[in-house]
This record gives structure tokens, sequence and C-alpha cells, in this order.
């Protein structure tokens, strides 16, 4: 099945104008179940997950929260550091040193972004690669690039493993995405092309002219601006997988950068938002912490 057909296949949901609905809380739901099944049978062996929140900002206590919670369920260990807003520079990277000289403690990931006045780089530089579960520092991404082992940033991973639960073909095909930050848009254009996945990626931003025209060439649209409704109806062609990185708090609540109601009309497959890459970058979280622990030495051999 690719994305293009329209023709009902498989057991997947389907939104009211007919395209596939990939549903992030259900598979990180499978994540979850799948890491815990995997922990309980190699005899539950210690795997942690750290993570540090520095202030009292409302949606990074939320996002943390639930990092944790679905930590606990997949049958890790986690560890909270919360420092006040005005801490020093070097005692949160006293804090982060203590974590990563800490061999119980396989992931360490800080929540972003830091208050003003820190400096988030010199802290992500800190984390060594085997322990940056986000995938977020120099080595990590250096690693991506050139092919080596190492921890994928969890949300442009979680988005390709929604096209891969729910069936969107990539090999061949043209895929663009929109925002070119480290964090997103730079790490999924390397993830859409690099071997195996083999899309044809176009990495469009704010200068990029007439963006509609160029999404309209596009299979698969993974948009991460943070616009609400910036993806109208108009940006996709008919049948295109689109993907919904984007959050913007509004009055009426959360909003991605895609207008889901209208182009869920046209589209294959899409994401909901919230419920589509927001739940999925947890569970890849979990699955790098995992990992973590295996490149660390904790895991027995799986059988
Ligand atoms: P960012 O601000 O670093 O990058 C935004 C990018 O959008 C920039 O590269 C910029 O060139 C591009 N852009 C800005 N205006 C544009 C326009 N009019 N047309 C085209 N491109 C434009 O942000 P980020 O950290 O990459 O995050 C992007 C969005 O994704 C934010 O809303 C963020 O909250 C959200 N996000 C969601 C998740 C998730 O799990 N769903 C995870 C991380 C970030």
């Amino acid at each position: 099945m690719t994305a293009t057909d329209r023709t009902p296949a498989g057991d997947f949901e389907r939104t009211p104008g007919g395209a596939i609905l990939m549903d992030g809380n259900r598979l990180r739901d499978e994540v979850v179940a799948d890491l815990n099944e995997r922990i309980t049978a190699l005899g539950n062996p210690h795997v942690c997950l750290a993570t540090v929140l520095v202030g009292d900002d409302k949606p990074s206590q939320i996002y943390v929260r639930s990092k944790r919670r679905k930590a606990d369920e997949a049958g890790m260990m986690s560890r909270h550091v919360g420092l006040p807003a005005d801490i020093t520079q070097e005692y949160l990277e006293e804090a982060v040193l203590e974590l990563v000289n800490d061999p119980h403690v396989h992931g360490i990931l800080v929540q972003l972004p830091l208050p003003e006045g820190l400096d988030a780089e010199r802290v992500l530089a800190m984390i060594p690669p085997e322990k940056d579960v986000d995938g977020l520092t120099e080595r990590s991404m250096g690693r991506l690039v050139r092919g080596g082992e190492g921890h994928v940033p969890c949300t442009p991973l979680g988005v390709m493993r929604l096209m891969d639960r729910y069936g969107v073909e990539t090999s061949g095909k043209r895929a663009v995405v929109i925002g070119r930050s480290t964090l997103v848009g730079l790490p999924q254009v390397l993830l859409l092309g690099r071997k195996g996945c083999d899309a044809t990626p176009t990495l469009a931003h704010s200068r990029s002219g007439d963006l509609a025209a160029i999404c309209r060439e596009a299979d698969i649209i993974v948009a991460a601006v943070g616009m609400a409704g910036l993806v109208t109806a108009d940006f996709v062609k008919p049948g295109a997988a689109v993907l919904d990185v984007g959050i913007s708090r509004t009055a009426e609540g959360i909003q991605g950068d895609v207008d889901f109601d209208a182009v869920q009309e046209i589209a294959g497959a899409i994401t909901p938002m919230p419920g589509g890459t927001g739940p999925m970058t947890i569970g890849c979280l979990l699955e790098n912490t995992f990992h973590a622990a295996r490149m660390q030495g904790a895991l027995p051999q799986e059988s």
C-alpha cells in the first residue's frame, strides 16, 4: 500500500475525508509495550533515563512528566533533576556532569529551551554520544551524517516510525521538509534521504518563496515551523502523506502547522495535532534510552 492509494486497506483508522490517520498515541503505546516486554524478558535490568529541567515553564514540566511516566510504563527507571531558573551555568554543568559520570544513568535528557542567560550548547556538549538519547549534540549529529552508531533526534525519528507503521512508501518518493532547525528539519532531511528510506528530500524554509508550489510536488510533507495552519489544502498533492510537527499555543488550544480539516480531504495519510508526532517523540526517546543501555553494556544478550 502507498499513501497515494486512497482505497480502503489494512485496519487503519481513517479521517472523515478518507486519509489514513497516523495515530501517534497508538504507536507510542505499542513502542512502550514492546520495550516493557523486552526489558521483562531480559530479567528487568536497570535502565535509567535522567531528565534535567531548569525553571518552571509549564509546557516543559508537562513534557518531562510525561516522559518519566512513559519510562516507568516501559519498565525503566527515571531520575529527575529539577533546578531553579536562576541557577548559574556552573551549577547546571556540575549537575549534568554528575549524570555523565554516573554508571547507573544510561540516558540524559536536558529539556530545552533553557531559561535566558544559560548556554544550552555548552551543556549539550558535555553529554557523551552514548548517553545523548535526544541525539542533539554535535557528535551525535556527526554520527548521523557519517552513518555511525549513535542516537537519532527523537522527533524526526518519530516521523520516520509513523510513516513506516502506517504504510507510507518512501523509496523513490519526493519529500519536502518545511523548517531547517538542527532539532527537527535538518536531521529529518538526512533520515529521509538515507539508504533504506531512499526518498528525495527538499529542505524548505522561511526564504523558500512559493512554498505551496514546492510542497505540491511532494509525496511526503513534514511541517516543522510553528505557524498554525501554514499548510493549507493547496499545498498538498492528492494522496500525499502529511506529517505535522509544528506546535502553536493559541487561544483555541494547541494547533499544528497543518490545516487538518482541509488537508485530510486530500491527503493519503495525515497526523493529528495533538496526538501525532508529539507522542512518538517520547516513544523514540525511550527506544533511544534502551539502546543507550545496550551501548553501555547494561543489558544481557536478547534471545
Ligand atoms: P525553529 O524555530 O528552530 O525552526 C523553525 C523553522 O521554520 C526555521 O528553520 C525557519 O526557517 C522555518 N520557518 C519559519 N517561518 C517560516 C515560513 N513562513 N515558511 C517556511 N518556513 C518557515 O523551531 P524547531 O525547534 O525546529 O520547531 C519547529 C516547531 O516544531 C515548533 O512549533 C516546535 O514547538 C515544534 N516541535 C514539535 C515537536 C513534536 O514532538 N511534535 C518536537 C520539537 C519541536
